[in-house]
């Protein structure tokens, strides 16, 4: 048996295109959505990721200002130029771009952009939310995963469902979003115990470790649905992902490819976040 490849690159299209005709009622109705990206020194991973956040942007018609800052910026100077993000009323969302120069504390950072704007979904309130159930933004990357699954016609309701990995950005996230789907939700980590056992249960695997080869054929239930969201490189300096693809492919019932599987989702899920922010702002006003 072969497994149906997800198609990231396809939903994500699909995604972005529903945005787009959100941002042209908006339009409309006589409000432009506006993102700023806010980027701080020259890490050449951060440049790509936010000119490609610019560029998805431009294709669905919300309006991106950027602020590359140099690399010697204070830790006052990126806060003031937040504040006056906050206040300004024809910018919806704001992204600074992660991770910043040691010199300035992240989670102060964090904490200082408006959680009305916050369309990463890191501010501790909108965090806070993602676990009781409001209403807001949800976290770009694990929200994608929830979407591939669903619009590939798989049910998350009482499945059985592993996720591998508990970061902040990934795992954690992940795991409530499947949990408010109605899965029964085990996380796993670098700790736990028989990890293999735990994944041949599951009806639904999530991998998120950064890890190359941590899923294996011999861990898959024949028909799981396997999401693959680690981004590694292999020997030759090719993408992929946290899981043996040729291999498991074999046994899944579904599969995302690494490239064109969760990666893609991530900025369509980033556009959606701003569309819901001018409505979050609306709501305010
Ligand atoms: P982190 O490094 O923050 O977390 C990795 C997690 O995996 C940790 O909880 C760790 O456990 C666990 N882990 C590591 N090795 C193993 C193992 N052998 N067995 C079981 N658990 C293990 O990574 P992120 O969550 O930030 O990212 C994970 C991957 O996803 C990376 O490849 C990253 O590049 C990719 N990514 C892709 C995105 C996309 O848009 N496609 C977006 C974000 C991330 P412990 O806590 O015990 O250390």
């Amino acid at each position: 048996m072969s497994a149906n490849i997800i198609d990231g690159k396809a939903i994500a299209g699909k995604i972005k295109e529903e945005a787009a005709e959100v941002a042209l009622q908006l339009k409309e109705q006589g409000i432009m959505p506006c993102l700023a990206v806010v980027l701080v020194g020259d890490n050449s991973a951060s440049k790509v990721y936010v000119n490609n956040k610019k560029k998805a942007c431009e294709a669905v018609g919300i309006d991106s200002i950027s602020y590359e800052m140099p690399e010697d910026l204070s830790e006052e100077e990126l806060l003031k130029l937040i504040d006056t993000l906050n206040k300004d009323e024809k910018v919806h969302g704001i992204l600074v771009q992660l991770p910043l120069p040691k010199h300035i504390n992240e989670t102060k950072v964090i904490m200082a952009i408006s959680p009305n704007k916050d369309v990463d979904c890191f501010h501790p309130q909108n965090v806070g939310a993602l676990h009781t159930g409001g209403q807001g933004f949800l976290p770009c990357t694990p929200a994608g995963i929830i979407e591939l699954i669903l619009r590939s016609g798989y049910s998350i309701s009482g499945k059985r469902c592993v996720v591998i990995g508990r970061s902040n950005i990934v795992g954690k996230p992940v795991a409530m979003l499947l949990l408010r789907e109605n899965g029964t939700v085990t996380i796993c980590h670098s700790k736990t115990k028989d990890l293999s056992e735990v994944c041949k249960q599951a009806d639904i695997i999530v991998v998120a470790t950064g890890k190359r080869n941590t899923l294996t054929k011999d861990m898959v239930k024949e028909g799981a649905i396997v999401i693959d969201v680690g981004m590694n490189r292999d020997e030759n300096g090719k993408l992929c992902g946290d899981v043996d693809y040729a291999e498991v492919s074999q046994v899944a019932g579904a599969i995302t490819p690494v490239p064109g599987g969760v990666g893609p989702m991530t900025i369509a899920m980033l556009m959606k976040n701003c569309l819901t922010a001018v409505t979050i702002q609306k709501i305010l006003k």
